[in-house]
């Protein structure tokens, strides 16, 4: 069986089961490079990696192939020989200077730009929930500068992370290389702002950031309360913003939503052009599908498609996830998959992130939200500033959890019939009010992250 694909369906299934943060930051890189007997070699960009993933992803990454292939028994890691990297982890800190570039190549992310070309603009579909974003993220290909800086916000897998890079891209090639763009994960940035203060290096990592035409930066929320990057970012927010070159943010919440940021930060955000990215419709999932079925010169019959997309709603990196394994299973059996089987498939996938989560970890998402204590959450307190929280509590229970009401209500010292009027209050409002959708948005990331 094909290495690629096998590993590519493996890598299917963890994205899933990991947060994104992890999931880019491990295995993003790696591949399955060679079998011998029942050995698999999976090659990673560095040692750092391969400490970390034996450490914590050694047993899912087996069971999972092991599920796909039985002649499995044993994964070893390797690091990349002809990328290998010299070790320098200071606390676990990278040398950026010579890491970036090893690590770049593998991934086929271009080395000045940090960009992925896999990310475009013409393999983005356009519908009603991201159109908005979509037309300011076009207008800036055609006049850089146009709307600054620009801010998406949306929730998780729904095409932020796409959507900047496809810019960057775009600019890119549009201009033959003479306007730079660069693309940083807020992460990422933090991580070199720390490192160059404790390399006294800070002044070449400014320079990097400083030096660019277009900067886009990712998952901006990671950012906040972190002071010294926090003032690093201004500053260098500030220089760009000065010289007229374009900044890019995106974020998982509206700028107002972003409690640690500086205000300062926050108000020159809302000053730019804010669009969101919302759950897409049925249409666009359709569209999704059919547009990653040609690009991997795939076919599913129509039954098949319309499931997915029916049951595949909130996520669309989670739809590509099962997307890539239900193809994977396909090829494997070498035959079309039948409805049940496809169901089981997303049944399982779908559940894995679930489980996951458990009601604690909710608790306290809801509690550090609004501010509240769990203690106040549970309690028979009437007051207003408690109502609520328990409410999005027992709906988020049952939403993620799919606990039972009864169970609910227990947990919550209710009766069930107050766990299913709260399910349902909250189910309603999200329906009416897309600023309340987007509260128990930012609350379910907060859950996912934890
Ligand atoms: P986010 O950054 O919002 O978490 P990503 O940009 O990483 O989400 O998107 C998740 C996956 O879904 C990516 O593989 C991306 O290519 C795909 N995707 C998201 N939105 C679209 C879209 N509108 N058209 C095509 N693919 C999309
Ligand atoms: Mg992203």
């Amino acid at each position: 069986m094909d290495l690629e694909k096998l590993w590519q369906s493996t890598l299917g299934e963890m994205e899933i089961q990991l947060t994104k943060a992890n999931f880019s930051m491990w295995l993003k890189d790696s591949r399955l490079v060679d079998r011998k007997d029942g050995t698999f070699y999976v090659a990673l960009p560095s040692n750092f990696a391969k400490t970390w993933i034996e450490d914590k992803y050694y047993k899912n990454i087996l069971g999972i192939l092991r599920n796909a292939d039985s002649s499995v028994k044993k994964i070893e890691f390797v690091i990349n020989p002809q990328d290998a990297v010299p070790q320098k982890n200071i606390a676990g800190i990278k040398d950026f200077g010579k890491i970036d570039s090893a690590e770049l190549e593998f991934s086929g992310v271009d080395p000045i730009t940090n960009l992925n070309p896999h990310y475009t603009l013409s393999s983005f579909v356009v519908g009603s929930s991201n159109e908005l974003a979509f037309a300011a993220a076009k207008a800036i290909t055609e006049e850089i500068g146009k709307y600054n800086p620009f801010f998406v916000y949306g929730g998780v897998g729904l095409g932020k992370t796409h959507l900047i890079q496809a810019v960057g891209n775009e600019i890119f090639s549009k201009y033959q290389k003479k306007v730079r763009p660069k693309y940083v994960p807020s992460e990422q940035f933090t991580r070199e702002v720390v490192w160059g203060l404790r390399n006294d290096r800070i002044e070449s990592v400014k320079k990097k950031y400083r030096d660019v035409d277009v900067l886009i930066i990712d998952d901006i929320q990671f950012i906040g309360g972190k002071e010294k990057t926090e003032e690093e970012f201004f500053h260098t927010f500030n220089a760009l913003y000065e010289n007229n070159k374009q900044i890019i943010i995106s974020s998982d919440r509206p700028p107002q939503s972003l409690p640690t940021l500086e205000e300062r930060l926050r108000s020159r955000f809302e000053g730019g052009f804010v669009a969101d990215i919302g759950y897409p419709e049925y249409e666009m999932r359709v569209a999704i599908i059919r547009n990653k079925l040609s690009l991997a010169r795939r076919e599913l019959s129509e039954e098949i498609i319309d499931l997915l997309a029916r049951r595949l709603r909130k996520n669309i990196r989670e739809l590509e996830g099962v997307l890539k394994k239900l193809l994977f299973l396909q090829e494997q059996k070498q035959t079309e998959l039948t409805k049940a089987a496809v169901e089981e498939l997303i049944e399982k996938s779908t559940k894995n992130l679930s489980k996951r989560v458990n009601d604690a970890q909710i608790l306290k998402a809801v509690a550090e939200f609004f501010g509240v204590s769990i203690e106040d959450i549970i309690s028979h307190n009437r007051r207003k500033e408690v109502v609520e929280p328990r409410q999005i509590a027992m709906y988020l229970l049952r939403e993620i959890s799919e606990l039972s009401y009864p169970y609910i209500g227990e947990k919550m010292g209710r009766d069930h019939t107050t766990a299913i009027h709260s399910y349902e209050k909250i189910n309603q409002e999200i329906n009416r009010s897309p600023a309340f959708n987007q509260k128990i948005l930012t609350i379910k990331d907060i859950i996912y992250k934890s």
